[in-house]
């Protein structure tokens, strides 16, 4: 049997980048999926490609700003409706901002990497949880990031709160675990998606592949990771083998954040 067979996984920001990657690994293992980002087209677009690779899945879309609490609200009654549960739930959505000393900040960005990166977070939680409590099983990953067990120059606002995720990821795991709940959060190191691709532009916008090669050669690995690779370890997570795992923050970032 497929490890997430009949399985209803929701993923937020899954129109691009490790959300979209982590769909497909899931369709291919048998999840029925619920899919969810504020751009709708982006959107249309990964439910194109999951039921071209995996003939008959079970693909919903909904438009959502996860930094919304009614539009949170609605993605929850809109899964519930179409598939009467949530078993897991790839907690995803985020933004890194803009790079910037933290005194210099912009207070506008740093307020909405808040409302997204953390208030989102919370939001999909405070509605799926009851769901999963009800039904008395439940696996939820968060995505947290290196950042949310370090400091990174130039991102105040995404360090601070990806270490918020790994917090919540903590009291998720303590006060819901009772309910047959596993919670961890993940911490990806480097991998290349469209967010990353931009920050690179940041580093150096006259040679972003420069920026890119000279973050690879820290590595041990000497590259930077690929969402299919982010996404087999969330698949495991979100699967009823991860059953006494829970409240642990896991780097997938080729081993990087042991050196400093
Ligand atoms: P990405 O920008 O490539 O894709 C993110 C997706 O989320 C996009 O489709 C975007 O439209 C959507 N999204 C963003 N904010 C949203 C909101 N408020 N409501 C609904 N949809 C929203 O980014 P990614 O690299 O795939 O990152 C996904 C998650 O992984 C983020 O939380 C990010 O912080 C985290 N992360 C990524 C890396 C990396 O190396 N790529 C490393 C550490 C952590």
């Amino acid at each position: 049997m497929k490890s997430l067979d009949q399985k209803v996984i929701l993923i937020t920001g899954a129109g691009m980048g490790l959300g979209l990657a982590t769909a497909k690994e899931a369709a291919a293992r048998g999840a029925k999926l619920v899919l969810v980002d504020y751009n709708e087209e982006a959107l249309q677009q990964a439910k194109a490609e999951i039921t071209k690779e995996q003939a008959g899945a079970a693909v919903v879309i909904v438009k959502a700003d996860t930094s919304k609490e009614e539009e949170v609200k609605n993605y929850v009654n809109v899964a519930i409706k179409e598939f009467g549960q949530i078993d897991g739930f790839y907690n995803n959505a985020g933004i890194e901002g803009k790079q910037a000393p933290l005194i210099e900040y912009d207070l506008d960005i740093f307020r909405k990497v808040v409302d997204i990166n953390l208030m989102g977070v919370y939001y999909g939680l405070r509605y799926i949880l009851p769901h999963m409590k009800e039904k008395g099983y439940g696996r939820v990953v968060n995505v947290a990031s290196v950042g949310g067990i370090r400091g990174v120059m130039n991102q105040t606002p995404y360090v601070a709160t990806k270490h918020a995720v790994t917090g919540i990821t903590k009291n998720v795991a303590l006060e819901y675990g009772q309910f047959g709940i596993t919670a961890n959060a993940i911490a990806p190191g480097a991998i290349l998606t469209p967010m990353v691709a931009g920050a690179f532009k940041q580093v150096n916008p006259q040679d972003p592949k420069a920026a890119e090669a000279e973050y690879a050669k820290a590595n041990p690995t000497k590259r930077l990771g690929k969402p299919e690779e982010v996404a087999k370890v969330v698949c495991f997570l979100l699967s009823e083998d991860c059953s006494y795992v829970s409240g642990q923050v896991i780097a997938i970032d080729g081993g990087q954040s042991n050196s400093y």
